[in-house]
Formats: C-alpha cells, structure tokens, sequence
C-alpha cells in the first residue's frame, strides 16, 4: 500500500471515481511531473488504448516544453490468469536517446505489462523513466514495479470509464466506476 497521503483508497466495495475528482488528481499529478522535470527534455509515451484519456488530460497539465509518442502491447492470458508474456503491437516512432521519459499507464494490475514496458524502454538509452499509471490494485501484484505518479490505489475490482474498457466499450465514460456499481439489473 501506498504511503502517500495524497492517495486516494478505496475501501471494500465498488469504485467510483467521478469527473471532478480525476480532474483534480491529474492536475496534481501534472504539477509534479512539471516540478521534477524542469531541466528537460521531457517526453511522455503514451500505452495505448487504455491511457489516452489520461495521456491527453495529463499533457495538458504540464507547463513544460515536452513531446509525445505511444506504443501499444498486448498480453497473452487472461486478466486473471496473466502469461506475463508481452508482445508489442504498435513500436514508438521516436527515439529516446538523452530524454527524460514519463510512461504514462491506465492501470497496474499484477505489473507484468510495465515490467516489460519498463525494460523495453531503458533498452532505448533515456537520461531516466518514470511511471505515471491513473490507477493501481497493489493487491493484484505479481511484480513489484515503481509507479512515481499514482493517481488512486483501488482494490481488487475490475474498473472501466475513462479511457478504460470493458471488451473495447466504455472507454467514453467521463468517470471510473467498476462492474458492481452498474451491474445490477434494473427494476
Ligand atoms: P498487468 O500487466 O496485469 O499489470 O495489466 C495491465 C493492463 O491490464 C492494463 O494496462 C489494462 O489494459 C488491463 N487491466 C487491468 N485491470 C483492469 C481493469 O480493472 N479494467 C480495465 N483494464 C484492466
């Protein structure tokens, strides 16, 4: 569990994390990532699909030069039963040579995908990589992983909205909530 008192929990039961909150979350997260990196060049790579939402709204509260790329990975197994065997679907088209980079991740989970990430990445010769993953269910680990920008620490609950799926749908919800809080039949 996370030390940070900033860090929002949530407790035993569904999660909900509404539009106000993720925006005052992520413009907290931009000021940091703006205090720690103002000797540049800063670049911030993008995990697709899960993390646009966040990417874009990050990007914007970061009051620094910086450029962007994104990469896409795919897992073989399921959520619950993860490989940790990662394949790359979509290669970044920038170097990272002398940069600072920022992974910018939806969700860590049992943390093999940023643990593949994270090496792929140091591979590329950056100045430094950080991590800054919206969520992270530090129940569910299997890999121990640094995440340096945390948004919330939730439990062990499948989550979707903002930018997060459930089989590619509901990626346009402007909030986080997870299946118990909406699965209840109507009526
Ligand atoms: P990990 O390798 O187990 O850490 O899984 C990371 C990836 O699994 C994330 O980038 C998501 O794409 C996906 N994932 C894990 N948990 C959830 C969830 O609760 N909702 C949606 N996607 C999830």
């Amino acid at each position: 569990m996370s030390d940070d008192p900033s860090v929002f929990r949530t407790g035993p039961g569904p999660v909900q994390i509404d539009a106000e909150r993720l925006a005052a979350r992520v413009a907290e997260l931009g000021r940091a990532i703006a205090r720690d990196h103002a000797d540049g060049p800063l670049h911030l790579i993008c995990v697709l699909n899960g993390a646009f939402l966040f990417m874009a709204d990050l990007v914007r509260a970061i009051d620094l030069p910086l450029t962007v790329d994104f990469i896409s990975v795919a897992s073989y197994g399921s959520r619950t039963e993860s490989s940790g065997e990662v394949r790359l679907v979509k290669d970044l088209d920038q170097s990272l040579k002398g940069k600072h980079v920022v992974l910018v991740e939806d969700i860590v989970d049992t943390g093999l995908t940023m643990r593949y990430l994270l090496g792929y990445l140091e591979g590329r010769g950056p100045r430094s990589v950080k991590v800054a993953a919206l969520l992270s269910k530090p129940s569910r680990r299997v890999v121990e992983v640094p995440v340096h920008y945390l948004g919330f620490e939730i439990d062990d609950a499948f989550v979707y909205g903002y930018g997060l799926d459930v089989d590619h749908h509901y990626r346009n919800l402007p909030f986080v909530t997870s299946m118990a809080s909406t699965a209840e039949p109507e009526g």
